[in-house]
């Protein structure tokens, strides 16, 4: 099973990312997880990635469609992934089938979660997530059992550098204007379902086992 997670930052990727690949034993690719994970280990993708990052820019195509690639190589995908957070625009899209299709392979699902741009904003901003285990949380929706402690490990929540308001509406203005193309994109592909992301985490997420299967 080959998904895509797509929607505006804080429409509940992560968390719905968390669901599907525990329910369907399939591995996670955030190409902004893998980011944040070089930022910390201090790699040279890391320092060239921040910059973008630390704006709400996008990071360059060829950079990520080449961390993409080499992650959706790895055995571990073979029998499905899903991404999340790539691709993010529509040469991105173009690069990804040409990557599945010389390996015989294709998209199965496209999962598109729509939230209107205020509640974004509350989500983002409110949004705390552990340093260690990167579990998230909400000020307000999700508070953790004690402020500022992550429940899943006990390790310090902190606010993403890009989480704040400023930054925050940058990547909003950035996902409408790069990456909402991609809707009409999957959109003639076909393989495109569009998701109230405000229906709550739990009928979200049995919304898309329906479409996804068991
Ligand atoms: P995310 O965790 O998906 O919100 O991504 C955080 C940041 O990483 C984004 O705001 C971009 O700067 C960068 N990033 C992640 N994925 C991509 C992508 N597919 N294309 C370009 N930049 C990306």
């Amino acid at each position: 099973m080959n998904l895509i997670l797509l929607g505006p930052p804080g429409a509940g990727k992560g968390t719905q990312a968390a669901k599907i690949i525990e329910k369907y034993n399939i591995p996670h690719i955030s190409t902004g997880d893998i980011f944040r994970e070089n930022i910390k280990n201090g790699t040279e993708l890391g320092k060239r990635a921040q910059e973008y990052m630390n704006k709400g820019q996008l990071v360059p195509d060829e950079l990520v469609v080449e961390i993409a690639t080499d992650r959706l190589n790895k055995d571990d995908c073979k029998d499905g992934f899903l991404l999340d957070g790539f691709p993010r625009t529509v040469f991105q899209a173009e690069e990804l089938d040409k990557f599945l299709e010389a390996k015989g392979a294709k998209i199965d699902h496209v999962l598109d979660i729509d939230v209107d741009r205020d509640e974004l904003m509350r989500r983002l901003t409110g949004r705390r997530v552990c340093k260690k285990c990167g579990a998230s949380f909400h000020i307000v929706n999700i508070p953790p059992k004690k402020e500022g402690i992550c429940d899943v490990c006990g390790d310090e929540l902190v606010q993403r550098a890009d989480d704040n308001e400023e930054t925050a509406a940058n990547r909003i203005e950035v996902y409408n204007k790069e990456t909402k193309p991609l809707i009409d994109y999957y959109e003639k592909a076909g393989n495109i379902h569009h998701l109230d992301g405000t229906v709550g985490l739990e009928n979200l997420f049995a919304n898309i086992t329906e479409i996804v299967g068991e």
